[in-house]
């Protein structure tokens, strides 16, 4: 079965109980045991499993393609808990142009527990290569990346790292799994933040991974998730779940929306540049063209001039809203340098715009009228 089916049916089906061809919401946070004292339903308590959030997972695994997901209550939980499967000494390579959230994370919570990072540009497999070392445990992809959309050879990383025994962690939050699968280019885990374009109506936060085979950092990560209990409450998996029924359509009319988008930028005098994974002559793009079935919905670009006249464009949309976050049906736009920490590669005149699902039209008259 195809994705826009498998969406709307995997881990979902009508309940036995009273026909209702929507999942109910199960609140209880316990369920009873058998006579013998097993729990022959599967479920025995909500940090444990839960049935909504069982529906979640399994649909997320068969959409990426794994054998199995763990569903989390944010896409930094996510994160986290792959990172804490690693030991005091270990070493990670991470993206240079990350998500400046994930990279606090590392350098601020796992730094200190001893865990190793090096940020590298990974668009260089040269640089890959050079930063292995007999530590090296993991390495993780965002590809495209966070706000730079800059592009990662998924395939040509994962071949290196498998040479040395090393894992590959990719963040598949801005690609989507419609658009992009990591599993199917080798990669071992897949992460999203489903808060994004898998939810995609700006209210939900959650996160998920997804495993290729079932091995013992999984089964280490499965542990952490159940023992530290950073999971979606029932409503959050039901909310996600209902969101990922209309993914297919909702990524494809925004990518198309993106894309009109995009060209309208390139053609405007008071924008520099975009950056943009489908733009012919962007370093990303013969990559991107490979891995990704299309370029996305996520874009940046760069106003002409400094970071106050940049901010000034945000302040005179009336339609797209100022606010951080992506991957809902509201248009948005964020300075990115203003919320990113010190040391930031973002450029100080960068906007990232989230395209919803308003007409196109009415969002390239608001840029035109902002951008003047
Ligand atoms: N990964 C990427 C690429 C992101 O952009 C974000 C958040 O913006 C996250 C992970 C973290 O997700 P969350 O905000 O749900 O913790």
């Amino acid at each position: 079965m195809r994705p826009e089916t498998r969406a709307i049916h995997t881990g979902q089906s009508v309940d036995p109980n009273t026909g209702a061809i929507v999942s109910p919401i199960h609140l209880s946070s316990t369920f009873e045991r058998d006579l013998d004292g097993a729990y022959s339903k599967g479920h025995l308590y909500s940090r444990y499993t839960n049935p909504n959030r069982k529906s979640l997972e399994d649909c997320l695994a068969d959409l990426e393609g794994g054998v199995a997901a763990a569903a989390f209550s944010s896409g930094s939980a996510a994160m986290m808990t792959l990172l804490q499967t690693l030991l005091p000494g270990d070493h990670v390579i991470a993206p240079d142009i990350l998500y400046f959230g994930i990279m606090e994370l590392m350098k601020k919570v796992f730094v200190p527990m001893g865990i190793r990072f090096d940020f590298i540009d990974m668009r260089s497999l040269d640089q890959v290569e050079q930063y292995i070392s007999s530590e090296t445990k993991l390495i993780i992809v965002e590809t495209p990346s966070n706000p730079q959309l800059t592009v990662t050879d998924i395939k040509a990383v994962v071949e290196i790292a498998h040479a040395h025994d090393i894992q590959v962690a990719v963040d598949n939050t801005i690609a989507t799994p419609i658009l992009q699968q990591p599993l199917a280019l080798g990669a071992d885990y897949v992460l999203h933040a489903t808060t994004k374009y898998i939810a995609g109506h700006s209210d939900v936060l959650g996160g998920a991974i997804v495993t290729q085979v079932e091995d013992e950092r999984w089964e280490r990560l499965v542990y952490i998730q159940k023992m530290g209990g950073a999971v979606p409450s029932p409503f959050e998996c039901w909310l996600t779940l209902r969101g990922i029924q209309t993914m297919s359509y909702r990524v494809r009319a925004m990518t198309d929306h993106a894309k009109q988008i995009v060209s309208f930028l390139q053609g405007h005098p008071q924008v520099e540049s975009v950056l943009y994974p489908g733009i012919p002559e962007s370093v990303g793009y013969e990559v991107a063209s490979r891995q990704m079935s299309d370029y996305g919905i996520l874009m940046s670009f760069l106003v002409r001039g400094d970071a106050q006249q940049a901010i000034d464009v945000t302040n005179r949309l009336g339609l797209i809203t100022r606010a951080t976050s992506f991957g809902g049906t509201h248009s948005l736009i964020e300075h990115r340098y203003s919320v990113e920490a010190e040391g930031t590669k973002t450029p100080q005149n960068l906007l990232r715009l989230s395209i919803g699902l308003e007409h196109v039209d009415d969002l390239i008259e608001d840029l035109s009228q902002a951008l003047g």
